[in-house]
């Protein structure tokens, strides 16, 4: 018998709805929830893949201390024994936790509660710092409070959209979808994509500026006085309900005076700049959509309240298809700043530095202390545990060895600590094998409770799988500690929904219109009614009982006075500038079909089959200079370190930058931790780390050999390689290579790297040491189980057809045959790599379709092939592969 959930997506902060249904077999089949407001039954190729990522192969299962398997009141107790003893040597400030956007709500909250109600610290900080808390920092002192004003609805009703530092084709692919549906059914909508690379989002803008990296203050602040000079000043607006603009566009006038300047600081031409402003300058509905690359920093809260600025002037906030919209990078970034999951914050966007605020969540709680000043933000809290101020640490449900900036710093720093404890599904992670401490929590499709996206939109995700081995909620757990440390009254929750009921109560408590997040109408939810909660934006309380869709439509803002506030912007160059030495400029981001730092993506073959590898992308020119070759390895440097990645030129990239993704740990590949080159610079104002501009050099990496192994098994001994990465594909893992070395006997290597000894094993194998190639491949019966490509460079056999025979129980004479050439049989096809990751159509396939059938649109190679059908996701690849086989043609 099957059963259909209706959960939420777990990755991006589009927040998706998702129909699991599980049948007795234990497979799961993921669909889009067409009744929920944020995707209509949307999903991109991360949620589309979901099914194949609940699976318990490297999930973490058991509580350990020190590697042994212990039990759960052996492991809780000795936490809390832990914590209670250090806080008692040393005080609450010796302690922290370092939490997630992939937290629930519920879960958020009592860690959040914990710490700041009753430890006494605010040493509790979340990676969405990482992501999105420069927009909080903007929010607040723009608004007052940290409040995204519009939704995703305004989309469809601008005329106008500009993308500022936010790939949404890849980062928020729903979002994107919306765009790209509002603007086929409104063709006048007009699309700008602010960024200095032109990712694969520039498909659907009608304009890309790609800008000078770091120079976005200085392009709105150019708007600003372009806007005032213009007379586009909305006067009665800005009288009545703002504050501070003379300041704000003195400053703006000053140091972006007119569009000539403004175009020379920005690197972009004049015209555009002109057509750009001229743009906004007439269309009303406008809106501006930002994400990580604004963010991310040095001064992206400036940034961000620069584009805020030029809304308020116009008066464009608050109503239908305007206003500014900060795209959020989790699945519950926007619940975690609810609970006040940020060191700078209390909760119930509540503020610590107010005493009123800190005493009424004092009494709310009925806690012993409370904390009543910030404590360390990301970056200084791992640089407090590094000076030994920090002592002992508990990591839930993030990987910051990988993700965060300066990351073999950070590394060093747990090394160091005195008690490491890290909550997480997965057994292995880059950071969980720092930890002394490893508790098995619950994932999604286990998990119970309600997240909140970009939009305000609370949601609920619903288990429908069993709790595997003895893995718990991350709320019994943080509250089981608790509990063991002796606040056991204020933890004595029973359920989700418990914490849910008083989290809600608190948004109302001695609120009185004074803060926007307010969902006391959920207070007093029965448990009927949260089991089936539907999707409703907040606030949520007696004025708006279902809900309110736009915020500051009446002009009233969370401020004292209730005025919006201009600030003013003085630009500033990023951290650090290229210089000699590192003549580059290092901007990292992310992938289409990947997540965070893979650990559960990674697990998915068909979203390893996109992107499998670490690259670095390169101008042409760039990489002519610096004598690195496409598809060859190149070394990629920083004052902090170096990695080893692939080379992909690009026309896209601009001259002078370079991007590398930030996905890769060392579970899957060898040296490719981007953030390890990341300086740890931060915005002063959010803590938000400048991940977007580092400072690098690239010279090429000669190995002695390139190879690739494909195998049915995961753990092949790779000491001999001095560069690894693997991917999952379906039934079997990938493995690229290249050594320094030079064996030799390959065919001895290639056996001890490979062969067990079985009765009916038997190889192929074809070795021409004049050209130093060697190919064997290993059969059990006449089941391919592995083979092994090496070569003198990059110049191997293309993998997939290669992949597409561990799908056979056994192979044909022909294909036995072909095997070690690399190459299909005449009779059959080599698809290329894979564009479309949901019905597994390839390059080749694509552009032998569009030249043989004439297709002339996405839509017709939809038809033939189904690429593009599903998800969505490869629709801008398709684009871009259509318009180079049109270009080359004509
Ligand atoms: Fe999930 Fe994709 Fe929707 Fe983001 S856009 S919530 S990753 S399905």
């Amino acid at each position: 018998m099957t059963q259909t959930t209706r959960t939420t997506c777990p990755y991006c902060g589009v927040g998706c709805g998702v129909l699991a249904t599980l049948d007795d077999f234990g497979v799961v089949t993921i669909k889009g929830d067409k009744e929920h407001p944020a995707n209509h039954g949307r999903l991109c190729s991360k949620g589309t893949a979901l099914g194949e990522t609940v699976y318990l192969q490297d999930r973490l299962l058991y509580p350990e201390i020190n590697g042994e398997q212990v039990d759960w009141q052996e492991a809780l107790a000795h936490v809390a024994g832990e914590f209670k003893q250090i806080i008692n040597a040393h005080g609450p400030e010796s302690v922290a936790f370092y939490v997630s956007g992939q937290l629930l709500t519920e879960d958020y909250y009592v860690a959040n509660k914990l710490m700041k109600g009753f430890i006494g610290s605010a040493n509790i900080d979340t990676n969405s710092r990482l992501c999105m808390s420069s927009a909080v920092a903007a929010h607040k002192r723009a608004f007052g409070e940290d409040c995204v004003p519009g939704n995703y609805a305004d989309l469809e009703q601008a005329r106008m959209i500009i993308l500022t530092g936010s790939n949404t084709a890849w980062c928020h692919p729903v979002i994107y979808q919306r765009i790209a549906l509002a603007k086929k059914n409104n063709p006048d909508l007009f699309i700008v994509l602010i960024d200095p690379r032109k990712t694969q989002t520039a498909g659907i803008a009608d304009c890309h500026l790609a800008i000078k990296p770091a120079t976005d203050s200085i392009l709105f602040n150019g708007l600003l006085t372009y806007l005032n000079a213009n007379g586009a000043q909305h006067t009665a607006y800005t009288q009545n309900f703002t504050q501070g603009l003379d300041e704000a566009l003195k400053v703006a006038q000053q140091t972006a005076p007119n569009i000539a300047q403004v175009a020379i600081a920005c690197g972009l031409d004049e015209t555009d700049v002109r057509q750009f402003y001229s743009l906004f300058l007439n269309t009303e509905r406008v809106v501006t959509a930002f994400s990580q690359g604004i963010n991310q920093s040095s001064s992206g809260v400036d940034k961000i309240n620069a584009i805020i600025n030029c809304h308020l002037f116009t008066g464009r906030i608050g109503r239908p298809g305007m206003g500014p919209f900060s795209l959020t990078g989790q699945p519950n970034a926007m619940g975690g700043r609810e609970v006040g999951g940020l060191a700078n914050q209390l909760a119930a966007h509540m503020d610590l530095e107010n005493p009123r605020h800190t005493d009424a969540v004092q009494r709310f709680w009925q806690s012993p202390k409370i904390a009543t000043r910030a404590g360390y933000k990301a970056v200084d809290l791992f640089n407090a545990i590094k000076k030994g101020k920090i002592k002992a640490v508990w990591i839930i449900a993030t990987n910051p060895v990988v993700s965060l900036p300066d990351a073999d710093r950070v590394k060093a720093a747990l090394k160091k600590c005195d008690l490491v404890v890290v909550s997480d599904c997965v057994r292995e992670t880059d950071t969980a094998r720092l930890a002394h401490i490893k508790l098995p929590a619950l994932t999604w499709g286990e998990r119970d409770g309600t997240v909140t996206n970009s939009e305000r939109c609370i949601s609920r995700q619903y288990p429908f799988l069993p709790p595997p081995g003895q893995a718990k909620p991350d709320w019994w757990i943080i509250t089981q500690v608790a509990r063991h440390m002796g606040f056991g009254d204020a933890f004595n929750y029973r359920s989700p929904y418990d914490i849910f009921k008083e989290h809600a109560a608190l948004s109302g408590f001695e609120n009185h219109g004074d803060r926007q997040f307010d969902i006391s109408g959920l207070a007093t939810i029965t448990y009927a009614d949260y089991q089936s909660l539907k999707p409703v934006q907040w606030p949520v309380n007696s004025k708006h009982l279902r809900g309110k869709s736009r915020l500051y439509a009446d002009g009233l803002f969370s401020t004292l006075n209730k005025k919006a506030c201009f600030i003013p912007i003085h630009p500033k160059p990023p951290g650090d500038l290229p210089n000699r030495d590192y003549p580059l400029v290092l901007n990292t981001g992310r992938v289409r079909d990947q997540w965070h730092t893979m650990t559960r993506t990674g697990m998915s073959p068909r979203l390893s089959a996109h992107t499998y590898e670490p690259y670095v992308e390169i101008h042409p020119v760039d990489a002519q200079d610096y004598q690195v070759k496409d598809k060859q390895l190149a070394i990629v440097s920083s004052p902090l370190g170096s990695i080893y990645v692939r080379v992909k030129v690009s026309q896209e990239q601009q001259p002078g930058s370079v991007f590398v993704p930030m996905h890769w740990s060392e579970q899957f590949s060898s040296r490719a931790r981007v953030d390890t080159l990341i300086k740890a610079l931060v915005d002063p104002l959010s803590g938000q780390p400048e991940s977007k501009h580092g400072i690098a050099r690239i010279e090429p990496c000669a190995p002695n050999w390139y190879g690739f192994i494909l195998s049915r098994h995961g753990k092949h001994q790779l000491k001999y390689a001095s560069y690894w990465a693997r991917s999952r594909g379906k039934g079997l893992w990938r493995y690229e290579l290249a050594g320094e070395d030079q064996p030799e006997d390959w065919a001895e290597r290639a056996r001890s790297l490979l062969f067990n000894e079985q009765d009916n094993a038997s190889w192929a194998e074809y070795m021409d040491t004049a050209h130093n190639h060697y190919r064997a491949a290993h059969f059990i019966g006449s089941k391919l189980e592995s083979c092994i490509f090496i070569g003198p460079d990059s110049e191997l056999p293309e993998r997939d057809w290669l992949i597409s025979l561990f799908q056979k129980d056994q192979l044909n004479k022909a294909e036995r045959m072909a095997l070690l050439t690399g190459k299909p049989p005449v009779s059959q096809e080599d698809k290329g790599k894979i564009v479309c990751v949901c019905f597994g159509v390839g390059e080749k396939q694509i552009i032998k379709a569009i030249k043989t059938q004439g297709l002339t649109s996405v839509e017709d190679i939809g038809q033939h092939l189904q690429a593009g059908t599903n998800c969505g996701s490869c629709l801008p690849e398709i684009s871009e592969l259509l318009q180079k086989v049109r270009k080359e043609e004509t």
